[in-house]
């Protein structure tokens, strides 16, 4: 149906120093592939893909390097990367370029290199400012060790750092999440990430925190006070100046990130490496396909054929309706844009919610003229919301 005129770059590292207990994301801790094998690998994909998709020289507006934990990777690697994208598309210096950081391995030459080979975002993995919860978690770095890293991303000549921060941590107590808030408000970082911890199911989370509580040293905090924690960082983190702009994001103006609202605007991007996603939307309603997630198997496919994909699909008019529906309802600030929607689908996005009238009219939806946003009382409830607006 439409070929976008920009791409987006996604890469996965999938290695880390050491496994949290409540990650189910794509990484391992020892593998037999070496950082070396495993660049020359994501290479070869990009060229592969890019002349498969005829996409050289389309513009590119962003690339994320996420994980896993992709600062365990060299400068020289990650500057190996950037360059090729840069080879490969056409990459001004706006062009937003994001690497994600553990401040365990964010010593200060490491990541000044990082700025060197090209990387102009940094989003560093905080988690929490309290040395209580970050042991809980499982994590490696204390609050310290976080707090140092990001001055020394500043130092580095980083002006684009982003921080992520976990709440519902096991023993975590509203007042408790607030000072880490007013810890981390402190710093002025340029966007910060607030997540609600979920036990996925087949984590040492799951089988310590199976109904909710038992047979973990500190149980997790009431549904309540969950909720009280994500309003109060709504409100500390508005006062402070970030703009509320997508459910869990946060940026001060002119710093919301440029590559999370290519998903959520659903625009085109590829993911290269194990486990990485990728979706273009044409031809027709867009296609998306998924790679190998072992690091070994995806370098022999790799090695053998140019691609590591395991699925694929097709998406049907309806389904990329419910997708720009619910990714549009995501986006706080900006909501479901009713003509941009009309221009794509043929249809108004409010005749598709006609249905559903009642989350309007109970204060969850709120719709101006042709677009429709979450309104304040739905914020809280996203996910039931964004559940009751996709059914049927
Ligand atoms: S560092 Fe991140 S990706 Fe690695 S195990 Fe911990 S949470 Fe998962």
């Amino acid at each position: 149906m439409r070929k976008e005129d920009t791409v987006g770059i996604y890469v996965h590292i999938p290695f880390c120093a050491s496994k949290c207990p409540y990650c189910d994301f794509k990484s391992i801790v020892t593998s037999d592939v070496s950082e070396k094998e495993y660049v020359e690998s994501v290479l070869r994909e990009l060229s592969f893909t890019v002349e498969r998709e005829s996409m050289m020289g389309l513009p590119l507006e962003s690339v994320y390097i996420g994980g896993g934990t992709p600062s365990l990777f060299s400068p020289s690697s990650i500057g190996r990367l950037v360059e090729s994208f840069r080879k490969a598309f056409q990459a001004d210096d706006e062009c937003e370029i994001t690497i994600e950081v553990n401040p365990d391995s964010a010593d200060p030459l490491k990541l000044s290199g990082f700025r060197a080979a090209g990387v102009n975002r940094i989003s560093i993995g905080v988690q929490s400012l309290d040395d209580r919860e970050l042991k809980a978690l499982g994590r490696a770095h204390t609050a310290e060790k976080a707090v140092e890293a990001f001055y020394a991303a500043r130092a580095a000549g980083f002006d684009n750092i982003g921080i992520d921060l976990i709440f519902g941590i096991p023993g975590q107590k509203p007042h408790r999440w607030r000072d880490t808030l007013l810890r981390a408000l402190a710093l002025r970082p340029e966007h910060i990430s607030i997540y609600g911890l979920t036990i996925e199911e087949g984590t040492p989370f799951a089988s310590a925190y199976k109904n909710r509580k038992y047979g973990a040293s500190e149980s997790l905090p009431e549904e309540s006070e969950e909720v009280e924690m994500y309003s109060s960082a709504v409100e500390l983190l508005t006062e402070g100046g970030w703009r509320h702009y997508e459910i869990s994001n946060f940026g001060l103006p002119g710093h919301f990130s440029v590559h999370n609202r290519r998903y959520w605007h659903g625009k085109d991007y590829i993911g290269l490496g194990a486990a990485a996603h990728s979706y273009l939307s044409y031809p027709g309603w867009g296609r998306r396909w998924w790679n190998e997630p072992m690091p070994s198997k995806y370098v022999e496919d790799i090695k053998r054929s140019g691609e590591a994909k395991i699925g694929r699909e097709s998406l049907e008019k309806d389904e990329a309706m419910e997708e720009s529906l619910l990714l549009g309802l995501r986006m706080i600030e900006e909501g479901i844009n009713g003509a941009a929607f009309m221009d794509r689908f043929g249809v108004y996005p409010r005749e598709v919610f006609k249905k559903h009238a009642g989350l309007e009219r109970d204060g969850f939806l709120r719709i101006d003229g042709e677009d429709i946003f979450l309104a304040p009382g739905g914020v809280l409830l996203a996910d039931e919301i964004l559940a009751i607006a996709s059914s049927p």
